[in-house]
C-alpha cells in the first residue's frame, strides 16, 4: 500500500469529470449523493458490488428470498450513469435493476440473484484510488464448516504451500507512476510461482487468491489453514511518497516491535488493506485469538526467519535490497502460528526504474525463481509429515489402543505432530477443545 492523495484525487476528478451529466450534479441541492459508477469483483466465495458515490449515503438493505433478491434503498441519491446491467457472467448476480420510489426520496437498487446468498454492506471512506463507496457483498450460503482438505489415506502427503498475493478487487495496494498496481504484478509473480510449484514432486500449491477480488487478511490465513499449509508468502509490492525509495525486502512476524521505522510504516499499510474488509473486521479480531498460541509459533518462526534469510540471498542477486537484513514486521497475514511465513516486498513500485522492472515478465519470473530457491530448501529440510495410516501399527492396535503423550517444556504442537509423523490437523482432530496454550504435563493423545 502507498500512501498517494494527490494521485487518487486526480484520478477521482477523472471519473467524475468523464461523466455526461456534471451539470445535473452542480445544480442539485447538496444533500443529493449522486452514484457515478458500479463496479463487480466475483470471487469464488463472494461477489462484492461498489457503488461509487460523491458523498456519504444513508441507506437500507433488505433481502427477498423467491425470487432471490437483495435490495438497497438509497435516501436522496441519484445516478449520473446507467446502473441497470445485465451481469450474466457472475455466478451470483442476474441483473440489476433501479428506479425512484414515488415520492423521489429514495432511489433502489434491486440485485436479482442467481442462487441464495447472505448479503452485508457497508461505507468506506475515500482511499488513495477511488472516493466515497457504498459495498454490498454477496457471500456464499455456507454449509457448516468445511473440513480441511485430507490427503487420501494411501497417499504420501505433498508439502502444501500457500502463496498469497496480496490486495486485490478494491484494493489496488500500491500504484505507480505508470498506473502500475500492486495487486496486477504479485498476483502475475504468485501465478508463476505457482507454476514452479507444481513442477516439482511432492509439493502442492495453494493459491490464496486466484483472481482480481479481495480476501481479508485473517480469510487469507483460514484458507491456508484449510489446506493445511506447510508453508506460506505473501507477495506484496511497496508504495512509497518519495520516489526515491527502492529496493526489494522480506519480512517474518516480529512479537515485538518492529525492527525499524520502516518496518512499523510498511506494517501499518498492508494491515490497512483489511478496511476494505468493512465488516469482516469485527469477525477477524476475534479469529486473531489463536494469535496467544507463543510457543507453537514461535518453533515456526525460527524456520520462517531461516527462509526469509534465503529468499533476501537471492533477491539481492537480482535486484537492489532495502536494507541487508531480514526485517521484521507486526503483518496480519504473518500471524498464523501454525505454519512458518514470510512476506515478500518485491520492490518498490513507486520508484519508476523498479516499477519498470516488475513490469516485466522476465523479472517476474526471476522474483518467483528466488522464492522457489527457499521452498525447495524448506523441502528438503523439513520433509512433508507421513500421515498416521502409513505408520507401522497393526490393524488392531489402531483400533484400540489410545496413546497419549505428556507434554513438556519447549514442546510445540508442530513438533508434537512431526516427532509423531502425523500431521497437525490430525492431532488436532485427536484431541478436540485443545487450548491455545500447552501446558507442561498435559496429556495429549496421539493415536
Ligand atoms: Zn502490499
Amino acid at each position: 500500500m502507498s500512501e498517494m492523495p494527490q494521485l487518487g484525487r486526480r484520478r477521482f476528478l477523472q471519473l467524475v469529470g468523464t461523466v455526461p451529466l456534471l451539470s445535473v450534479m452542480q445544480t442539485t441541492e447538496a444533500s443529493t449523493t449522486s452514484i457515478y459508477g458500479i463496479r463487480l469483483w466475483p470471487a469464488p466465495d463472494h461477489t462484492r458490488v461498489v457503488l461509487d458515490l460523491d458523498q456519504q449515503v444513508q441507506y437500507k438493505l433488505s433481502t427477498q428470498k423467491n425470487p432471490g433478491k437483495v435490495v438497497l434503498k438509497l435516501k436522496s441519491a441519484q445516478p449520473i450513469l446507467t446502473l441497470d446491467a445485465v451481469v450474466s457472467e457472475d455466478p451470483r448476480l442476474r441483473s440489476v435493476k433501479t428506479w425512484f420510489t414515488k415520492n423521489e426520496r429514495e432511489f433502489v437498487v434491486e440485485f436479482l440473484l442467481k442462487k441464495g446468498v447472505e448479503a452485508r454492506s457497508f461505507l468506506l471512506p475515500p482511499n488513495e484510488s477511488y472516493g466515497h463507496r457504498l459495498v454490498l457483498d454477496l457471500h456464499n450460503i455456507e454449509k457448516g464448516e468445511q473440513p480441511a482438505v485430507q490427503p487420501a489415506p494411501s497417499q504420501k502427503r505433498n508439502l502444501v504451500i500457500a502463496i498469497d498475493a496480496g490486495h486485490g478487487g478494491e484494493d489496488p495496494g500500491a500504484v505507480g507512476h505508470k498506473r502500475t498496481k500492486e495487486k496486477d504484478i504479485v498476483l502475475n509473480v504468485a501465478r508463476r510461482l505457482e507454476k514452479l510449484i507444481r513442477r516439482e514432486r511432492g509439493l502442492q500449491a495453494v493459491m490464496i487468491r486466484k483472481g482480481d477480488y479481495y480476501v481479508s487478511l485473517g480469510g487469507r490465513v483460514r484458507k491456508a489453514r484449510k489446506h493445511n499449509a506447510d508453508l506460506f508468502i505473501s507477495v506484496h509490492a511497496d508504495g512509497f511518497r518519495k520516489k526515491s525509495a527502492r529496493g526489494a525486502s522480506v519480512f517474518v512476524l516480529s512479537n515485538k516491535r518492529a525492527s525499524s521505522e520502516m518496518a512499523r510504516w510498511m506494517a501499518k499499510q498492508e494491515n490497512r488493506a483489511d478496511r476494505i474488509g468493512g465488516v469482516d473486521q469485527a469477525r477477524e479480531e476475534s479469529s486473531f485469538a489463536y494469535a496467544l498460541r507463543d510457543m507453537e509459533r514461535s518453533a515456526n518462526q525460527k524456520v520462517g526467519l531461516e527462509l526469509a534469510g534465503v529468499v533476501l540471498k537471492e533477491l539481492g542477486k537480482i535486484g537492489d535490497l532495502h536494507g541487508k537484513q531480514v526485517h521484521k514486521g507486526s503483518f496480519a497475514v504473518l500471524k498464523a502460528p501454525d505454519f512458518p511465513s514470510m512476506l515478500v516486498e518485491t520492490g518498490f513500485i513507486t520508484n519508476p526504474r523498479e516499477e519498470r522492472k516488475l513490469r516485466t515478465a522476465a523479472h517476474q519470473q526471476k522474483l518467483a525463481d528466488a522464492m522457489m530457491k527457499a521452498v525447495r530448501q524448506f523441502a528438503i529440510r523439513y520433509p512433508a509429515e507421513v500421515q498416521p495410516s502409513q505408520q507401522k501399527v497393526t490393524s488392531t492396535q489402531a483400533v484400540s489402543k489410545k496413546v497419549y503423550y505428556r507434554v513438556k517444556r519447549g514442546d510445540t504442537l508442530s513438533a508434537i505432530a512431526r516427532s509423531r509423523k502425523m500431521s497437525l490437523s490430525a492431532l488436532r482432530k485427536l484431541n478436540p477443545g485443545l487450548q491455545n496454550m500447552l501446558k507442561i504435563g498435559q496429556k495429549l493423545r496421539v493415536q
